[in-house]
């Protein structure tokens, strides 16, 4: 199998203009001797592609091409490659491309953790080259990085479960979500999306907690065993007293979450655990007596191995995530981060459709 020595993606040209991604070719990085190159046939659109784009994280190096829920077949193995992986397989890439594989956290499936993680896209590596991400015709990245797609979840309903299906499952499976257990999902956008159909897989009693009662009916549809509106319920806090041992706030911001009553509806030892990234400026005002032996932490992405345990779970369980999707190219890339801003998606976008727009 022959491809060219040059990538070519849809990619960011600026921050200012960052809604019109332009076809771009671009060097990919070297190729070291664990690297396996994927030919890419769907990539999810996650919300720090947009963070990103618009540079609320700061500035970018430009071009930038974002997309790291990438799904594609594999065309070619490093020479020391030793995970099983084979050519013409189906696999995926999440958000993180690179850690030591050394040090205690990476020893331990804490790769997010490691201090030498590199994320898909806009990151520089050890060597210099700052990496690329999945509106692309490929990616190279380290095998480490790469799992199998099992063969009963098609392409476009696997990409999303790769950045922000793990980022929810990996604080639900390592605070106990499961059965007898009460789980709070506050958000019901993409992730949140995903976090209800995985709670409810693992057999938890499932809350969906959102500010107004609009998405009710999507809830109870993916399986939610209640729903909580709380700009319309008062103090929820004291309603539900007492009820959760873990809640995943999924929201785009934490600073949206009253603390002040957040933490009189978890149990005694109750984890609230945030998932989202807000954008730089943003600061957390808490009084600590109002955290009665409720514990708040922040969960970055997840593991390989809880990202294999997901994609098994999905598998197992035909959990079908709500997903839309739009071609890949400079119009489905512009169609998509338009309405990723306005909010206006159910739940995910997937591009596809990349044989079309690449044709090498
Ligand atoms: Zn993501
Ligand atoms: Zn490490």
């Amino acid at each position: 199998m022959s491809y060219p020595e040059k990538f070519e993606g849809i990619a960011i040209q600026s921050h200012e203009d960052w809604k019109n991604p332009k076809k771009t070719k671009y060097d990919p990085k070297p190729f070291y001797d664990h690297d396996i190159d994927i030919k890419i046939e769907a990539c999810g659109v996650c919300g720090s592609d947009i963070h990103c784009a618009a540079g609320h994280w700061g500035n970018m190096k430009m071009p930038l091409v974002v997309g790291h829920e990438i799904v594609g077949k594999v065309v070619k193995l490093g020479p020391k490659s030793n995970s099983g992986l084979k050519v013409g397989q189906r696999v995926g890439v999440g958000a993180q491309v690179f850690s030591c594989l050394e040090c205690d956290r990476c020893k331990n499936d804490n790769e997010p953790y490691c201090t030498k993680f590199v994320t898909t896209y806009s990151q520089p590596y050890e060597d210099g080259y700052v990496s690329q991400g999945g509106y692309a015709n490929y990616v190279r990245v380290h095998e480490h990085f790469v799992v199998p797609i099992p063969e009963n979840i098609p392409s476009h309903l696997a990409a999303p479960l790769l950045c922000g299906g793990l980022t929810v499952y990996s604080p639900l499976v390592r605070n106990g979500c499961g059965p007898g257990k009460k789980v709070g999902i506050v958000g019901l956008g993409g992730i949140g999306s995903m976090g209800t159909l995985i709670s409810k897989a693992m057999g938890a009693e499932t809350y969906v907690i959102s500010r107004s009662s609009r998405k009710r009916e999507d809830a109870m549809k993916m399986g939610a065993d209640h729903y909580i509106a709380t700009l319309e319920e008062g103090d929820w806090g004291e309603k539900y007293f007492d009820t959760f041992d873990l809640i995943v706030v999924c929201a785009s911001s934490l600073t949206d979450i009253d603390f002040n009553i957040m933490p009189k509806a978890m149990k005694v030892g109750g984890r609230i655990v945030s998932i989202s990234i807000p954008e730089q400026h943003e600061m957390l005002s808490l009084k600590p007596y109002g955290l009665k032996a409720v514990s708040i932490s922040y969960s970055a992405l997840g593991s390989i191995k809880e990202l294999n345990q997901l994609l098994k779970l999905v598998s197992e369980k035909d959990i079908k995530i709500w997903v839309e999707t739009l071609p890949v190219g400079e119009a489905g890339g512009h169609e998509a981060f338009e309405r990723m801003e306005k909010g206006d998606v159910r739940y995910r976008f997937t591009l596809v459709g990349y044989d079309k727009e690449f044709s090498d």
